[in-house]
Order: C-alpha cells, then structure tokens, then sequence
C-alpha cells in the first residue's frame, strides 16, 4: 500500500469527513441586510463596450434582467472564506484551505477546496445573490426615470510609481453609499454537525468584513464598506419543509 504524503486524504482510517453516512437534519437561514457605507464596485466580467467615460473593465455589475446592481453570492461567500481563513492561520501562500479535516470548520462549512479524490463533504454553506432590498429598489427605479445617475462614476489616476507620473485617469462605476442589499446564507446541518458553531463561525466572519475588511474591490483604498443589519437567524427542520 503506498502511504499518503502529508496533507493528503488518509481514507477510512483518516480523519476526512465522511458525511454520505450522516443524515441532513437541518438548515439554519441567516437573513439580512447590506448597508453600502463606502462606494461600493463589484466589478462586471468587463470587456464590454465602453459606456461614457466610464473603463470597460471598470463597470459595476449588472442583473442583466433588470440592469440592477446586485451582489453575487459568490463574492460575499469568498470574501467570507478568505477573512476566517486569515484568522485561522489557514490562508496557505494564498489558496484556499483544502486540509479536509473534519475539525477544520472552513473545510467543514465551505468545502475543502479542489480537494483531489476526496470523499467529498457537502459543503454546508449556500450564499445567496443580494439584491436590492425594496426601498433601494425604489430609489434605483425612480432614478432611472428621472434620468439622474444611478451609479457613482469615481475617476481615479493610476500612478506609475518608476516614472513618478500618474497614468491616464480611469473611471469607474461604484454602488452608491446608503444602498441597501437583502442577503441571505443557508447553512446545511447534517447529523452531528454543531450547528450553533457553525452559525457563529459565520457571524463572526461577517463582523471581521464589516469592522475591519470590506466587499468588492480596492477595500485598501475606502472602497466597499459594509454594515450587516437586521440580522435574523431561524432553523428549519428539512422534514417540514414543503411548498
Ligand atoms: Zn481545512
């Protein structure tokens, strides 16, 4: 038998989660809101045509079905990731953690990362895309009718820091401050999972981004500050769940 190297799945006799045995019991619903405090820019895929002044690259992200901005789950879920993943000391030369370990909460919670043959865990976490809550929605609609801006257009010089010159100024699209984002995470409570944990583990992340990180892009510079509000946390049975 060869030995597994270190770091690598040990199998049936290792201490890799094995969670297809373990029953889905539960989901723990952390709704909330996202204040903007800060300009906040979620970048599109950029690319596209250049609308104004505004550099295509630099372009807020859309909902394409109503032209909105909105949050992706994915960005929210990453940035989540990576500020426990600091804490933890398990950000490794910049990767995800994959370790797999079942007492490593970031693998536990939010899936061992690219983990190779692994007996995969579910991952527990599901973060949703925000959207604009009601009010903001509002606002956003009757911007856009009345033809004001709907977006900060925030120009910025890039310096060149050999020649000692700023480059040409690029400008870019940031979420106005006082936008309000309605957020939603599922947590997946399996058999044996210490769900309370789990729910503090991403509270806890949620408050290192707002007291100290932010969302989106150029944080170091003031970018993307956010509040988490309203926060309301409920468990649901999954055998009561139904339409
Ligand atoms: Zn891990």
């Amino acid at each position: 038998m060869v030995e597994p190297r270190q770091g690598e799945p040990r199998g049936s006799t290792g201490n890799i989660p094995v969670p297809s045995s373990k029953k889905w019991d539960a989901i723990i619903r952390l709704r909330f809101q996202i204040a903007v405090a800060e300009g906040l820019r979620i970048g599109g895929s950029g690319g596209g045509l250049e609308i104004g002044g505004v550099d295509a690259n630099l372009m807020a992200l859309r909902n394409p079905a109503n032209n909105e901005p909105y949050i992706p789950g994915s960005s929210l879920k990453g940035k989540l990731r990576s500020v426990l993943e600091k804490e933890l000391g398990k950000a490794l030369g910049g990767d995800p953690c994959k370790c797999g370990s079942a007492d490593c909460l970031i693998c536990t919670v939010f899936g061992a990362h690219m983990k190779p043959g692994a007996a995969s865990a579910p991952t527990r976490i599901v973060v949703r895309d925000a959207l604009l809550s009601g009010q903001s929605r509002t606002r956003f609609q009757e911007a856009v009718l009345a033809g004001v801006p709907v977006l900060e257009e925030k120009t910025e010089n890039i310096i060149d820091r050999k020649a000692g010159t700023a480059r040409s100024p690029r400008t870019g699209e940031r979420v106005l401050p006082g936008t309000v984002f309605d957020g939603e995470i599922i947590l997946h409570i399996y058999e044996g999972d210490d769900a309370d944990e789990m729910t503090k583990f991403i509270r806890h992340g949620l408050g290192i981004i707002q007291e100290a990180c932010s969302l989106g892009a150029s944080g170091s510079r003031g970018y993307g500050k956010v509040r988490f509000e309203n926060l309301q946390v409920e468990t649901l049975k999954l055998d009561q769940l139904t339409i």
